[in-house]
């Protein structure tokens, strides 16, 4: 299984492809629960027809587009709450978010109870959220976190970039640049909260108008950690006017 958002790119289809199984349901479905009331539910991109013509194209057999009143019946009450790698970070400027994720990931794996399900590290603390759900809660599904699809520039794709204009589409490279730059430093032993710092500044020199975080974690529990033994993760969100933008990688 392949849930997603619809607006789909190419992004999207490499997790069909990363999935390796001849038969993929793919859900599309712009969830109400993992948005607050002052972001972009309704401003969402929503094209299901461009959807389904590019999933043909791919030769993904199964979509699941469920309208918001088949996934949460009038009545509907319940709400699962994953602690570990959802504290911090997104959790710090989208309190609601990953309890919306949760809730609905763990209905649509119910629903499907599909052998795989594949995530982006476009999305690295879902993808790690999602992992430790179905652990925790006993879903039989294995979960398969696929890599990161990018524009030519470095932008992750991502069904949002459609907001950005010209002049903006121009800055969003910038978050790219500026983290490969911070990673490299990270590696080449710099300490690691200075090239946060750093790469934070460097994102408001580039033209971002703010700059939510820039961090570098345990790759596995997103915990802050100086044990140069440990996988590290480097994760950032930044605004561009409304557009917020998230991008990860490596150490
Ligand atoms: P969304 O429709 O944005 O909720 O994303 C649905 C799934 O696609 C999530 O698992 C995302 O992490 C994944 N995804 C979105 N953009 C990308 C990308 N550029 N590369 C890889 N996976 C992505």
């Amino acid at each position: 299984m392949v849930p997603t958002m619809g607006a789909l790119h190419d992004g999207h289809l490499s997790l069909v492809r990363a999935a390796g199984k001849p038969t993929v349901v793919v859900s599309i479905f712009v969830n109400p629960t993992q948005f607050a009331p002052h972001e972009d539910f309704d401003t969402y991109p929503r094209n299901l027809d461009g959807d389904l013509a590019k999933l043909k194209t791919i030769g993904a057999p199964i979509v699941f587009a469920p309208t918001p009143r088949e996934m949460y019946p009038e009545g509907f009450s319940t709400s699962v709450t994953v602690g570990g790698p959802s504290v911090g970070l997104e959790t710090d400027f989208r309190p609601h978010f990953f309890a919306g994720v949760a809730t609905v990931v763990a209905k649509l794996l119910l629903a499907a109870l599909p052998d795989v399900a594949v995530f982006g590290e476009k999305d690295y603390q879902q993808l790690l959220v999602v992992k430790r759900l179905v652990r925790d809660l006993n879903i039989p599904t294995g979960i398969i976190g696929a890599p990161i699809a990018r524009e030519a520039d470095g932008l992750a794709m991502s069904s949002r970039n459609t907001y950005l204009d010209a002049r903006e589409r121009t800055i969003a490279a910038g978050l790219n640049k500026v983290l490969r730059f911070a990673a490299g430093r990270a590696r080449s032993g710099g300490d690691l909260r200075d090239a946060e710092a750093m790469a934070m500044a460097e994102l408001k020199g580039v033209g971002f108008d703010s700059v939510d975080y820039v961090a570098i974690r345990d790759a596995e529990t997103l915990m802050l950690t100086d044990d140069p033994k440990r996988p590290l993760r480097l994760l950032a969100a930044a605004k561009i006017g409304k557009t917020r933008l998230i991008d990860n990688m490596a150490i």
